[in-house]
C-alpha cells in the first residue's frame, strides 16, 4: 500500500488490494478531541431539558417536503415489476450511477432452513411516508417532560437527578430478601418463597419481606421502571406518535379499548425499557465506573497508533471503535469522552416451535464496555418487547417510546449520570453506533426496498442490478449476459473493486439523502412507485429522527448481518446449485449443470455421511456439531451447523467431489468469509480477504451464471454482500462486534426462563423487566453478583489464564519409551542434565509419571489428552486432544498424550507430551486458498513435550475421506484434516463456557 486516501484509490480496477483507509489527513488534529475541554459540560440544574413548543408541522427538514396534499392515486397498479420497467425506461437516468444506487441486499430466503422467512407485511404507499414523518418530527423535538411520551414522575425524577451514593441497603432482612431473589431468579415465585419458609423457621426472628414487596423492592432500587403503551391486539402497530390518539387500527380495523362496566381498558400492551436510569445503574459502584474506562483507551490507542504510522493502521481490527467511522466522529467532535455508545439490535423470536409465538425484542448493547464483558447477559440492557401475536406492520411506532427518550437525551445535551468512582455528577450524552437486525426486520428498519430492488444493496453502494426481460426480480449480476437488451440494466460489466474503492460511506449517506428526497416529494402513487424504484428508498428511517451529529449517518448505521450471510445465506446459494434443486429456466438444462455433483440421491447420502463420520472428532468447544445434511438440511438446520459444515468441514469433503475450478472457487469464499469473522483480523488478512472474495464472486458468475439470462437469478444478494465486508471491517470494525449472534443468544437465554410459565407473552414481558432491574441493582451492588467461580475441585492454577484440570494419576505410572524421550529431550533444551534424583537426561531416561488429563486454556477451551479419551468408545466421544502450539514461532498441530507438571531443581515446569502430526499437503493448501489443510498422523513417530503455555487452541483432527480419491501414496490410510473454531473466541464473549466433566 502505497497511498492512504481513497481519493487515490479511484480508477485503479485491477490493483486487488486497494481498500480505502481510514481518511486521515492530518493525525495531529486528532488527539484533540480526546481532550478535556470537548467533555460536554455538566449544566447547572437537572431539569432543563429543552424548550417548548410544539412543531405541529409534518414538513420535514433538510428541504425535503412530503406531500401532505391528497393526490389521487393510480389505484391500478397490479404489477409493480412491469410498471416499474415501464418507468424505469421513461426516467432512465444518464450516466452516473451514484445517483441512482440505493439499497438494501439481505440475504436470500434468511430463514429457509428455520421456516420463517416472510418478511414484515409492510405495505409501501405515500400515506406511510407522511407517518414516517410525524414519528420522525415528532423524535426531532423530543423532550424528557414532553406528554407525547409522557414519564411517570419517579422516573422522571431518576433520569434528570441521579441518586448520589453508592446503594445501601442497611435494613439485614431486606438484604436478605433481596439476596435469595436474585439466588432465585431463574426459578420460580414459589421457590423464593420457599426459601423465605425455610429460612423464618430457623430464625423465626426474621421478617422477610413477600415475593410482591420484594420485587418492589428491586424496581425501587434498580431505578428501572417499565413504560407501557397500547397496542393492536393484532400487533400491527403500538399506539405511540401520531396513533397516540385513535382508537382503531389503521391496519386491520380491531378496537384499541375494550369496555369492562364504565371503564374503557386497552385490550393489549407492549413495553418500553427507558434506557437511562440503565446506563446510570452502570457508573454507580467504583468497579463499573472504573470499567466504563474501556472505549477511551481504546480510542486514545487508535489514535496514537495513526499519529505514528501518518494515518495508517498496521494493528489488527478488534472493535467498533477500531473503525473508520467511530474515529472521524471523534475526531469531529461529535462523542466525548463522557459519552455512552451504544448499539441497537432487534429480531423476531419464535418462542415456541409449532406454535403462533411471534414475538419482537429490542436490546442495546453498551459499546462502552470491554468485549470480554460486553455481551455477556447481565450486561446486554433490554430495550423492549413487542409481543406477537404477528410480526409488527409499522415498527416505527413501537420503537417510537424508546427512542423519543433517547432523542429527548440528546436534544437535552446530554443526561446527568454519578460516577462513583470520582465522586461527580457528569453529564453524558447517548451516541448510536449501530442497528443490527437480520434481514426481514432491517427492511422494516432502513426503508429500502430489499434484495429483490434494482439498487438493492443494503449497504446503498452504486451497484444496479439486472433483471430478465419482463421479469419483476432485479439481480446483482455484474456481467453483462451475452446479447442483453433489456432497457435500464443492459449496463456494461461492473468491476466491483472499482466500484467499492472508490465508494465511502458518505458517498452512500448523500446519495440516499439525494435519494429520499425525490421519493418523499412523489405527488402520486405511480410516481413514487416509479422513484422507488430508481432509488430503492422506500421511506424515511426513523432513525433520522435522532440528532445527527448523536449517530452514525443513514445508511451507515445499519450494520451489515454477519451471521445471517455467511452462515445461511451462502451456503443457501450454492448447496442447492450442488445438489440441483435450484430453479432452473426453462431454456436452461440441469443436465448442463457440471457443478451439480450432490444430484443422485447416492451422492448426497455418501455426502452427508462424511459429514456425520466428522462428529467424535469435533471439540465440545465447538458447539454444536452439524448433524447429516442429506437428512437434516431442510429440518430447521441452524446457523451454527453450517458455519462448521461449509465453512470448516467443507473445504476438505468437496474436495475432488466439485470440478475444480468450482471447488477453487468454492474455497476462496471459505477463506474470505473465515478471515473475516475473526474477533481481531489484521489489515492484511482484511486485503487477503478482499481479494479471494472478489475472485469469487468473479468466478461464481463465470462458473455458473456463463453470461446467460436465464441464470440471471443465480446471482442472489449473497453473491454480492460479501463484497463489502472487508470494507465495513474497516469502516466499523469486526463484523462479530455487531452480529446478530449476540441477539440470538439473549433470545435463547429468555426462552430459557420463559418455557418456565404458561403465558408466554405476558410472561416474557415480565422476565424482561425482572432481568433488566436485576441487572441494574447487580451493576448497582456488587456484593449481589454471583461469586467469582473456584477452581474445580484439584485444579491447578498456572497462571496467564491456564489451569490444569483433573484426571490426575492417583500415583506414579511408567511412559512409553518414546515418551521417555521426549521428556528428556525437553529438559535437555532447557539447559538441565539430570532431574531432582540425579538421573541424566539421555536415551535411556526412564521416569515414572503422574500423568493430568486436561487444561483449560485461556480462550476457554478445554484441551484433553489421548490418555482418557482413549477410555471412551466413540460414538461418545467429541474429540478435544489435537491443539495447536505455537513452537519457535512456528504453527503446529499435535496430539496430546498427556500434561505433567514437574518440580526440577526448584523451578516449577508445566509441558505436555504429545505425538504432532505431518506437514500439510502443500499442492492441496495452494489449491485450496489456505482452507484444506491435511496431513498425515502417524501416532507415535513424532513425540515431543512442549510447554502447556505455547497451546494456543483446541483444533479438530478428523480422518480424510477425501485425500485417497486422489492420491494413493501410502499415506491416504493415516490422513487427517484440520478444522478451527470459526471466529474462535466467539463463544467466550457471549459467556460461553465449556462443560466442565472429568475425563
Ligand atoms: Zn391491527
Ligand atoms: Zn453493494
Amino acid at each position: 500500500m502505497s497511498t492512504t486516501t481513497s481519493e487515490a484509490h479511484k480508477h485503479v480496477p485491477h490493483t486487488p488490494f486497494h481498500l480505502p483507509r481510514p481518511r486521515f489527513r492530518k493525525p495531529s488534529q486528532l488527539i484533540q478531541p480526546l481532550d478535556d475541554t470537548h467533555v460536554h459540560e455538566v449544566p447547572p440544574t437537572a431539569s432543563e431539558t429543552g424548550n417548548s413548543g410544539d412543531d405541529e408541522g409534518l414538513g420535514p427538514q433538510d428541504g425535503v417536503n412530503v406531500q401532505d396534499n391528497e393526490e389521487p392515486e393510480d389505484e391500478d397498479v397490479v404489477d409493480p415489476g412491469s410498471l416499474f420497467e415501464q418507468h424505469l425506461s421513461d426516467n432512465a437516468p444518464s450516466g452516473s450511477l451514484s445517483q441512482q444506487s440505493v439499497h438494501r441486499d439481505d440475504e436470500e430466503n434468511p430463514f429457509q432452513y428455520e421456516d420463517d422467512t416472510q418478511s414484515p407485511n409492510f405495505v409501501p404507499n405515500i400515506d406511510d411516508i407522511r407517518i414516517s414523518y410525524k414519528f420522525i418530527n415528532e423524535l426531532r423535538s423530543a423532550k424528557l417532560d414532553s406528554p407525547i411520551e409522557p414519564l411517570d414522575d419517579t422516573l422522571l425524577q431518576q433520569i434528570l437527578d441521579p441518586p448520589q451514593h453508592l446503594l445501601e441497603v442497611e435494613n439485614p432482612d431486606e438484604r436478605l430478601s433481596l439476596e435469595l431473589y436474585l439466588a432465585t431468579t431463574h426459578t420460580s415465585e414459589e421457590t423464593y418463597t420457599n426459601a423465605c419458609v425455610a429460612v423464618t423457621r430457623r430464625f423465626p426472628d426474621c421478617r422477610l419481606l413477600s415475593y410482591y414487596m420484594v420485587k418492589k423492592l428491586v424496581e425501587k432500587l434498580s431505578g428501572v421502571s417499565p413504560i407501557v403503551r397500547d397496542m393492536c391486539v393484532n400487533s400491527c402497530i403500538g399506539y405511540t406518535g401520531p396513533y397516540a390518539s385513535i382508537e382503531d387500527c389503521p391496519h386491520c380495523g380491531e378496537t384499541r379499548y375494550k369496555i369492562q362496566g364504565k371503564k374503557k381498558i386497552a385490550r393489549k400492551q407492549f413495553t418500553t425499557l427507558p434506557l437511562a436510569p440503565q446506563l446510570q445503574a452502570l457508573w454507580r459502584t467504583t468497579e463499573g465506573a472504573a470499567s466504563m474506562q474501556y472505549r477511551q483507551n481504546c480510542t486514545k490507542a487508535a489514535f496514537e497508533e495513526l499519529e505514528r504510522n501518518n494515518g495508517v493502521k498496521v494493528s489488527a481490527y478488534k472493535d467498533f471503535f477500531d473503525g473508520s467511522d467511530y474515529l472521524e466522529a471523534v475526531a469531529e467532535g461529535k462523542i466525548a469522552d463522557n459519552d455512552m455508545v451504544v448499539l441497537l439490535s432487534i429480531d423476531g423470536a419464535q418462542l415456541y416451535r409449532n406454535k403462533a409465538s411471534d414475538c419482537w425484542m429490542y436490546i442495546w448493547v453498551v459499546l462502552d464496555h470491554d468485549p470480554s464483558n460486553r455481551y455477556k447477559v447481565q450486561h446486554v440492557l433490554l430495550g423492549g418487547v413487542i409481543p406477537g401475536p404477528n410480526k409488527p406492520k409499522n415498527l416505527d411506532s413501537f420503537l417510537f417510546t424508546g427512542l423519543y427518550h433517547i432523542s429527548a437525551i440528546q436534544q437535552a445535551g446530554g443526561f446527568r449520570i454519578w460516577n462513583a468512582k470520582s465522586g461527580q455528577i457528569f453529564m453524558s450524552n447517548i451516541f448510536l453506533a449501530l442497528v443490527s437486525a437480520d434481514g426481514p426486520a432491517m427492511s422494516c428498519l432502513n426503508g429500502f426496498v430489499g434484495h429483490h430492488g434494482r439498487v438493492h444493496c443494503r449497504f446503498y453502494c452504486p451497484l444496479i442490478g439486472r433483471h430478465k426481460p419482463g421479469g419483476p426480480h432485479y439481480y446483482p449480476a455484474r456481467l453483462k449476459p451475452l446479447g442483453f437488451t433489456v432497457t435500464g440494466c443492459d449496463h456494461d460489466d461492473v468491476d466491483i473493486n472499482a466500484l467499492l474503492s472508490s465508494f465511502t460511506s458518505r458517498d452512500a449517506e448523500k446519495a440516499y439523502n439525494h435519494n429520499l428526497s425525490r421519493v418523499v416529494v412523489s405527488r402520486t402513487k405511480t410516481e413514487y412507485q416509479a422513484r422507488r424504484l430508481q432509488t430503492g428508498v422506500v421511506k424515511p428511517t426513523i432513525f433520522s429522527g435522532l440528532d445527527p451529529n448523536m449517530m452514525l449517518g443513514v445508511p451507515g448505521i445499519f450494520a451489515g448481518d454477519c451471521m445471517h450471510l455467511p452462515a445461511l445465506n451462502i451456503p443457501d446459494l450454492y448447496i442447492p446449485l450442488w445438489r440441483g434443486t435450484f430453479d432452473c429456466d426453462s431454456t436452461d438444462t440441469k443436465g448442463n449443470w457440471s457443478w451439480a455433483v450432490l444430484k443422485t440421491q447416492a451422492a448426497w447420502k455418501a455426502h452427508g455421511q462424511d459429514v456425520v463420520a466428522a462428529t467424535p472428532f469435533i471439540p465440545g468447544s465447538f458447539g454444536r456439531p452439524p448433524r447429516n445434511p442429506a437428512e437434516k438440511i431442510s429440518s430447521g438446520y441452524k446457523a451454527w451447523e453450517f458455519l462448521l459444515y461449509f465453512f470448516g468441514l467443507g473445504p476438505c469433503l468437496f474436495y475432488n467431489l466439485l470440478p475444480k475450478d468450482y471447488y477453487e472457487q468454492y474455497c476462496k469464499i471459505v477463506q474470505g468469509i473465515r478471515l473475516l469473522i475473526q474477533e481481531e483480523i489484521l489489515p492484511d488478512e482484511i486485503r487477503l480477504a478482499d481479494k479471494l472474495i472478489t475472485e469469487a464472486s468473479n468466478s461464481f458468475e463465470e462458473l455458473y451464471v456463463q453470461r446467460r439470462t436465464d441464470r440471471l437469478h443465480f446471482v442472489r444478494a449473497s453473491v454480492h454482500a460479501p463484497s463489502h465486508m472487508p470494507y465495513e471491517t474497516i469502516r466499523i470494525g469486526p463484523g462479530i462486534i455487531y452480529s446478530q449472534w449476540t441477539m440470538e443468544r439473549m433470545i435463547g437465554f429468555l426462552g430459557m426462563d420463559i418455557r418456565l410459565h404458561s403465558n408466554a407473552f405476558a410472561n416474557l414481558t415480565n422476565i424482561a423487566i425482572t432481568r433488566a432491574q436485576n441487572n441494574a441493582l447487580i451493576a448497582m451492588f456488587p456484593d449481589f453478583r454471583p461469586k467469582p467461580k473456584l477452581l474445580p475441585r484439584g485444579a491447578v492454577d498456572i497462571g496467564d489464564g491456564y489451569q490444569l484440570r483433573r484426571a490426575r494419576d492417583s500415583c506414579s505410572r511408567a511412559v512409553t519409551e518414546l515418551e521417555a524421550q521426549a521428556i528428556s529431550r525437553y529438559f535437555l533444551d532447557l539447559g538441565f542434565s539430570t532431574d531432582d534424583d540425579g538421573t541424566p537426561f539421555d536415551d535411556n531416561y526412564n521416569p515414572v509419571v503422574v500423568r493430568w488429563a486436561r487444561v483449560l486454556l485461556p480462550n476457554g477451551q478445554i484441551a484433553r489428552s489421548r490418555w482418557k479419551e482413549n477410555l471412551k468408545p466413540i460414538n461418545k466421544l467429541r474429540a478435544a486432544r489435537s491443539v495447536r502450539v505455537t513452537l519457535s514461532g512456528r504453527l503446529q498441530y499435535a496430539e496430546v498424550h498427556f500434561y505433567l507438571s514437574w518440580h526440577i531443581h526448584n523451578i516449577e515446569k508445566h509441558f505436555a507430551v504429545a505425538s504432532f502430526y505431518g506437514e500439510p499437503h502443500q499442492g492441496i493448501l495452494k489449491q485450496s486458498s489456505h482452507s484444506y489443510y491435511t496431513v498425515q498422523h502417524k501416532c507415535d513417530v513424532d513425540v515431543r513435550a512442549f510447554d502447556i503455555k505455547s497451546i494456543s487452541a483446541v483444533v479438530m483432527m478428523a480422518p480424510d475421506p477425501r485425500y485417497g480419491t486422489v492420491f494413493q501414496d501410502g499415506s491416504e490410510k493415516d490422513r487427517y484434516y484440520l478444522m478451527e473454531k470459526p471466529g474462535l473466541k466467539l463463544g467466550r464473549l457471549f459467556g460461553w463456557e465449556e462443560d466442565d466433566t472429568e475425563s
